[in-house]
């Protein structure tokens, strides 16, 4: 018999895989799953809104539609009539300016590596969504921070930060970012896609929650103001914007969308064809026969929900947070944002809120480069109101015995 000493997986990862890091928030956020907690850490969208029946009724009529077809391996870049259909929402692109990717998780992860050498500079909000940090990580990219206000990026702190940097990209939420809820003012945008067109720096414009604003004015994307920029020249734009049908029909088909000039969806399609081949065709088909009635339907109910949360949660926050707790008011999305008073670490205090029977996600992973010690963001789209109530009283005396 022979003896072999147990494999050392640990070294053999390569030195990209040694930068994935287990997220501590992630082990964290176990302790706040148990049935009795409050939770408003995490990012779901309200299953009991799913259009399960218009879902269960389109698989069908897929199958019938197109039969073998349906579950047959499909094209790189996507279901034609899916991408038709896109392209269609902004003038002057084309289906050839659309890719389809398994969740718009694929779309950063695609773009960060055909985008990022090591040791490029990539400019990212303060803070940002840790899903596409995590995204870039493996690529290897310097990260700058973006300072924001209620605004979003304040524009004129990237004008003095380009005068030192060589920015290769800049990643954006504008709409209801996660994990703020800011939007980008118009002014902000406009000035922002000038800046970055005359540095040549690219833009990627993540913008799953763009359709779900519950109030104020519907805003064009910094896209349409590059296109706009370029003088409506898609293949021209250094916008590159990416959607997703997750949080507005349902996560779990995993279908969203990059669009972007035609050398970059080219080069997209080549790595996807080497990550996934292609996202699922049944899956896109039956997203396809959602678009035209069910789409807009269940965006209103969405929104509506979405806003009567929102609404019902700043105002628990109004009565229950002593003074010092800032949050911010968003007009659409999911999250808002609590600023506590500097001193006050919103990581230790995440126990003790567990205790009292509430949880967040506390705001450090959100930043790049470390910060905002003080800082949480609070999940209002799957939280019903006597959950607020209660969830928001016992966040607010948590937050209380923490200022004394
Ligand atoms: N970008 C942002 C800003 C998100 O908040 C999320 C989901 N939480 C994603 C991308 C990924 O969404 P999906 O892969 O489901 O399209």
């Amino acid at each position: 018999m022979t003896t072999t000493s147990p494999l050392d997986w640990h070294a053999a990862f390569s030195g990209r895989a040694q930068l994935m890091k287990a997220s501590t928030i992630r082990e964290l956020l176990k302790l706040t799953q148990q049935p009795d907690i409050i939770s408003f850490a995490g990012g779901l969208p309200a299953p009991e809104l799913f259009p399960l029946d218009a879902v269960k009724q389109a698989s069908a009529t897929v199958i019938e539609k197109y039969g073998a077809a349906s579950v047959q391996y499909g094209t790189t870049e996507g279901h034609l009539p899916l991408r038709e259909w896109i392209a269609a929402q902004t003038p002057g692109i084309t289906p050839a300016h659309v890719q389809i990717t398994t969740g718009s998780q694929q779309g950063l992860d695609l773009l960060g590596k055909v985008l990022i050498t090591p040791g490029d500079v990539m400019a990212v909000e303060e803070p940002t969504y840790m899903g596409a940090l995590q995204a870039f990580q493996p690529y290897e990219p310097r990260y700058v921070g973006l300072p924001m206000d209620e605004e979003g990026i304040i524009v004129d702190a990237l004008r003095d930060i380009l005068q030192t940097e060589r920015v290769k990209v800049l990643y954006t939420i504008p709409n209801f970012q996660n994990p703020t809820g800011r939007t980008m003012s118009l002014a902000r945008r406009q000035a922002l896609v000038e800046l970055t067109a005359q540095h040549g720096v690219i833009v990627l414009e993540d913008d799953p929650y763009g359709k779900l604003r519950f109030s104020g004015e519907l805003l064009p994307s910094l896209y349409e103001l590059g296109l706009q920029y370029h003088g409506g020249d898609a293949d021209a734009n250094h916008v590159v914007y990416s959607s997703s049908f997750s949080k507005t029909l349902v996560p779990g088909l995993r279908d969203a969308w990059v669009q972007g000039a035609r050398p970059i969806i080219n080069k997209l399609v080549q790595a996807k064809q080497g990550a996934d081949l292609h996202t699922p065709i049944f899956n896109q088909m039956i997203v396809t026969e959602l678009l035209a009635d069910v789409l807009p339907r269940q965006i209103e109910i969405v929104k509506a929900a979405y806003g009567a949360r929102a609404q019902d949660m700043m105002a628990r926050m109004r009565e229950h947070f002593p003074a010092g707790a800032e949050y911010t008011t968003p007009d659409g999305g999911m999250f808002l944002w609590v600023t506590l008073p500097d001193g006050v670490n919103t990581t230790d205090l995440l126990p003790l809120a567990v205790e009292r029977k509430v949880a967040y996600v506390p705001g450090t992973p959100f930043y790049a480069n470390g910060g905002g010690e003080n800082t949480l963001r609070l999940s209002y789209s799957n939280a019903r109101t006597e959950q607020i109530e209660r969830g928001i009283a016992a966040l607010g005396a948590t937050i209380r015995d923490a200022l004394q």
